[in-house]
C-alpha cells in the first residue's frame, strides 16, 4: 500500500474512533446578512445593519457586506460546495427587508424576493440539502426603528408574525426546520441598551422578542404544523460558565446567575414559563410579568432546544469594570484559566464547556420535555490576511475536533440527546463590528469583483470527519 493510502486510513480510523449516535445530523450554518450582499436589489429596503456597516468607521475595515460572497446570487456555488463536503444540512437565514420592504404587518409582500428563495430552496432540494431557516437574524427593516421604537413598539409581534407567515405560507412545503429568531440576548443587550441608567429597556426588548417568537410558532402550530409537518424553535446562545472558585459559594452563585442571565432568561420561560428567579431577585419590577394568557402562549413554544456556543468563563461576584445597565444587573466579573487559548475573537477555547453546557441543558430543560438539543453554531475565528494562511487552517481543524468530540461525549457518555451540529461557518462571512477581519469559514472568500470561494484546509478535514462519522 502507498505510504499515501496508509496515511489516508489512518485518518479515517482516528476520525472514526468518536461514536456519534446515529442519524447525527452535521451541518454549516450562516446568515442573510452576512453572505447574501445585494443589499438594494430585487425590491429589498436597508436593514438596520446595512445603514451600521455604511457608517464611516462603524466596522474595523470600513467595510459592508455587499463586497462578500454575494450568496444570494451564488448561492449555487455554496450548494456545489456543500455537495463535495457531504454537508447535507443546512441553517441559513432570510431577509426580512427582502420579504416585506415596508417591515409592518399588512404592507406589500416583495413576491420577487418570494420567488427567488423558493427557487433557492427548490435548488437545496435538488441537492439533498436540507434547509434550517431563521426568520430573524440580525436584519430588522430600517424602516421599523426610523418609524417606531422597534422592538419595544407594541406592534413588533404583528409586524414579525406578518413576515414569518409569508415564509410559512410561501417556503413551508420545503422548509420542515424553523428558528424564529437568532440570539434574542444579542438583541436585547446590544441592539439598543441605553448603558448609562438603570435600565428596563434590554428587558422589554427581550420580553417583546419572547412575545413575537411565541406569536409566530403559535401560527404555525395552529395553521402550517399539521400539513406541512415541520418543526419550529428558536436559537439561544450561551457561553459556558464556571465559578472561579468553586469552594467559594459566592462564586458558585455568580456561575449559576451568570448562566441565568445569558441562557436562562430566554430558556426559562420558553422551556418553564418564567424568568429565573435570579433576574427576578435583582431586577424586580424592571423585569417585565407574564400575564397569564402570555405565559401560556410562551411555554412549551419550542420544538427543540437550538443553541449557539463558543467559548467559556470564569465568574466571581461584583462587576470589577465600572459598568452600567445589564452588566451592572448581573454582577459578574469574568475571567479566563491563564492556560486557555483564546482565538483571534479573544473567545476562550474550552472544548470541555461544550459538553458541560450540553449536560446542563439537558438536564435543566430538555430531558423532561423530551425534545433534542441542537448546536446550532460552533466555530472558530482566525485573521487570516492572505490566501495562504486560511488555506492553511490547522487552528480550526484543532478547534472543531476538541469541540465535536466533546459534542460525542455528551452524547455517548452523558446520554444527551443531542441530534446536530452546525459549523459557523460554511463561508467567510460579514462579521458584524470586525468586518472581513475575522474569518470563520470553512472557505475563504476572497474578496474582489468576482469574490472566489477557496475551501480551506478545514473544509477537507470536515468533509473526512462527516464521512467517517455519519451513519
Ligand atoms: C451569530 C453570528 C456571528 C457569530 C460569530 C453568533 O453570535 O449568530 O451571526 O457571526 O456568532 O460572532
Amino acid at each position: 500500500m502507498a505510504i499515501s493510502h496508509i496515511f489516508a486510513v489512518l485518518t479515517l480510523l482516528t476520525l472514526a474512533a468518536c461514536k456519534f449516535p446515529s442519524g447525527f445530523r452535521f451541518g454549516a450554518a450562516t446568515s442573510a446578512f452576512q453572505i447574501e450582499g445585494a443589499w438594494l436589489d430585487e425590491g429589498k429596503s436597508p436593514s438596520v445593519w446595512d445603514n451600521l456597516a455604511h457608517i464611516e468607521g462603524y466596522t474595523a475595515d470600513n467595510m459592508a457586506p455587499e463586497t462578500g460572497a454575494e450568496s444570494y446570487y451564488r448561492y449555487g456555488e455554496d450548494i456545489e460546495l456543500m455537495k463535495k463536503a457531504g454537508i447535507k444540512h443546512y441553517r441559513l437565514s432570510i431577509s426580512w427587508p427582502r420579504i416585506v420592504s415596508r417591515g409592518r404587518v399588512n404592507s406589500r409582500v416583495n413576491m420577487q424576493a418570494v420567488e427567488h428563495y423558493r427557487k433557492m430552496f427548490v435548488a437545496f432540494r435538488d441537492a439533498g440539502i436540507t434547509p434550517y431557516v431563521t426568520l430573524f437574524h440580525g436584519d430588522l427593516p430600517i424602516v421599523l426603528q426610523i418609524q417606531d421604537y422597534a422592538f419595544t413598539d407594541l406592534d413588533f409581534a404583528n409586524n414579525f408574525v406578518y413576515y414569518a407567515n409569508v415564509c410559512f405560507e410561501n417556503f413551508g412545503d420545503i422548509v420542515k426546520h424553523w428558528f424564529t429568531l437568532n440570539e434574542p440576548w444579542c438583541t436585547s443587550v446590544y441592539e439598543e441598551c441605553e448603558e448609562s441608567e438603570v435600565g428596563t429597556l434590554p428587558y422589554q426588548i427581550g420580553h417583546q422578542l419572547l412575545i413575537a417568537h411565541a406569536r409566530a410558532v403559535k401560527l404555525y402550530r395552529e395553521k402550517y404544523q399539521a400539513k406541512q409537518g415541520g418543526k419550529i424553535g428558536l436559537v439561544l446562545n450561551t457561553d459556558m460558565f464556571y465559578p472561579k472558585n468553586s469552594a467559594h459559594a459566592n462564586d458558585v452563585a455568580a456561575a449559576e446567575r451568570a448562566l441565568d442571565f445569558a441562557l436562562g432568561w430566554f430558556a426559562e420561560p420558553v422551556f418553564r414559563g418564567d424568568y429565573p428567579i435570579s433576574m427576578r431577585a435583582r431586577l424586580g419590577d424592571r423585569l417585565p410579568r407574564f400575564s397569564p394568557e402570555e405565559q401560556q402562549l410562551v411555554k412549551g413554544s419550542a420544538d427543540f432546544f437550538a443553541f449557539n456556543h463558543y467559548s467559556s468563563s470564569l465568574c466571581e461576584d461584583g462587576e470589577s469594570k465600572k459598568c452600567a445597565g445589564f452588566w451592572c444587573d448581573r454582577n459578574i466579573s469574568t475571567s479566563y484559566k491563564s492556560e486557555w487559548k483564546t482565538t483571534d475573537m479573544g473567545w476562550a477555547i474550552v472544548p470541555e464547556g461544550l459538553r458541560d453546557i450540553l449536560v446542563y441543558i439537558h438536564k435543566k430543560y430538555a430531558r423532561d420535555a423530551k425534545i433534542p438539543i441542537m448546536v446550532a453554531e460552533n466555530g472558530m475565528a482566525n485573521k487570516e490576511p492572505t490566501q495562504k494562511e486560511a488555506e492553511n487552517d490547522q487552528k480550526r481543524i484543532d478547534y472543531m475536533k476538541s469541540y465535536l468530540a466533546n459534542v460525542e461525549l455528551a452524547a455517548s457518555v452523558d446520554q444527551v440527546n443531542v441530534t446536530a451540529y452546525f459549523a459557523w461557518s460554511l463561508l467567510d462571512n460579514f462579521e458584524w463590528t470586525a468586518g472581513f477581519t475575522k474569518r470563520f469559514g470553512l472557505v475563504r472568500v476572497e474578496l474582489g469583483d468576482v469574490p472566489k470561494r477557496i475551501p480551506k484546509k478545514s473544509f477537507f478535514w470536515y468533509r473526512d470527519f462527516i464521512a467517517a462519522n455519519s451513519q
